[in-house]
């Protein structure tokens, strides 16, 4: 059996014939491509999806946080707390709006260890911006709460939580801004690169709205500033859109895969993910099903033998790539990156599948159990 990690073809062809034409009418019948209707309604549905009052279309996920940091005017001298264990574009974001990235550690939920955030703040402190790994909102209420004290705004990294809530707040609709990716193999994916930024505050939405069109205030080449190009292509939305209205079903079939994974591996020698039923405030979504084995590199090799996909997202800390210059010691991440693996986790794959992942692990397990230990040394070389 072979269970793929993502299956874009599967993916697109389950989309059907509705999908098909609605393509056709956007490019072959009317060719609406740049800033048109498509566009303005995916905006709409996403904002009310999500409860927020605004919602801008744009390149790209990386985009929506450098632009949503930068109209809120963060920039140089400033300092903004997040985490390492992400993907690159968050602080990357940072760094694009001249301010500097101040790294924290995480906590057991491998998310951001809001125990740590005060000891961070210093007087240039001006952002925390927490991101939503695997599907799971961090403590939003530590966040908030540590932000309201020191004067600091809140923008959230929700490119692997749409839809994902936490005491029926959803992710990206808490702090002042949320940013969201539809990179293909995110939770809502386009046929490309595309994103948003979400808010409730009217002028930072109108901020970001011309920073993605060079600042183009109207068709009179009247100009606020010198802006981007960041739109988020009409043909994209109207594809987004369309899969918008299936997403909540998607989230639920990814629930369901994450149970079967539960009740299968919680009796292992391995970390299952901090599920929804540690505290039951929260609707976890599944961007990833990341465990944690000490022989992370035996089972991923293991499995790939049995046709079974796995990733490791960020196989090296980002802090220990020395050309970025990010010189923080940072211990659970370093652990964490040492054993994280995600197991196949899309809405293609089908029950049988997902058992198979299942069995195949438990037999790695059952053939060598008292290896533990030797690759967590082995992996550190
Ligand atoms: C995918 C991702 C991004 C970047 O999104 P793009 O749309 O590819 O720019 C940022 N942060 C996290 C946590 C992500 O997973």
């Amino acid at each position: 059996m072979r269970v793929p990690f993502v299956d874009y073809p599967a993916h697109f062809n389950a989309l059907g014939q509705e999908f098909k034409d609605m393509v056709n009418d956007v490019l072959f019948v009317r060719a609406d491509l740049i800033l048109r209707d498509d566009l303005v309604e995916f905006e709409r549905d996403f904002a009310r999806f999500l409860g927020s009052k605004f919602a801008v279309g744009l390149n790209n996920c990386t985009d929506a946080l450098f632009l949503s940091l930068k109209a809120a005017g963060i920039g140089a001298g400033h300092e903004v707390v997040t985490v390492a264990h992400t993907f690159i574009a968050t602080v990357a974001s940072i760094v694009h709006v001249g301010a500097t990235p101040v790294l924290c550690d995480i906590g057991d939920d491998d998310l951001m260890d809001t125990s740590l955030l005060e000891s961070l703040v210093t007087p240039r402190t001006k952002a925390i911006l927490p991101v939503h790994l695997n599907g799971r909102i961090c403590d939003m209420d530590a966040v908030m709460a540590v932000a309201r004290k020191h004067n600091l705004l809140v923008i959230e990294d929700a490119a692997q939580a749409l839809g994902g809530t936490c005491k029926g707040k959803k992710a990206g609709a808490i702090g002042l801004a949320g940013c969201f990716s539809f990179y293909p193999a995110k939770l809502l994916g386009a046929a490309g690169d595309a994103g948003m930024m979400v808010t409730d505050d009217e002028e930072l939405a109108r901020k970001v709205r011309l920073l993605r069109d060079h600042g183009r205030l109207n068709k009179a080449n009247d100009f606020a500033f010198f802006g981007y190009n960041s739109r988020l292509d009409n043909i994209q939305a109207a594809m987004l859109n369309f899969k918008l209205k299936r997403l909540p079903g998607w989230l639920e079939r990814r629930r369901a895969i994450a149970r079967v994974y539960d009740e299968g591996l919680r009796d292992l020698p391995l970390r299952i993910p901090v599920g929804p039923e540690a505290d039951n405030q929260r609707y976890d979504v599944y961007q990833n099903y990341a465990i944690h084995s000490e022989r992370r590199d035996e089972l991923v090799a293991f499995l790939k033998e049995k046709g079974v996909e796995t990733l490791i997202s960020w196989p090296k800390p980002l802090h220990h790539n020395e050309s970025l210059n990010l010189n923080f010691e940072l211990p659970r991440t370093d652990e964490l990156c040492r054993r994280i693996v995600s197991l196949p986790m899309n809405t293609e794959i089908d029950d049988a599948q997902v058992h198979y992942v299942v069995e195949c692990i438990r037999e790695f397990y059952r053939a060598a159990p008292l290896a533990a230990g030797s690759s967590s040394a082995s992996a550190r070389t």
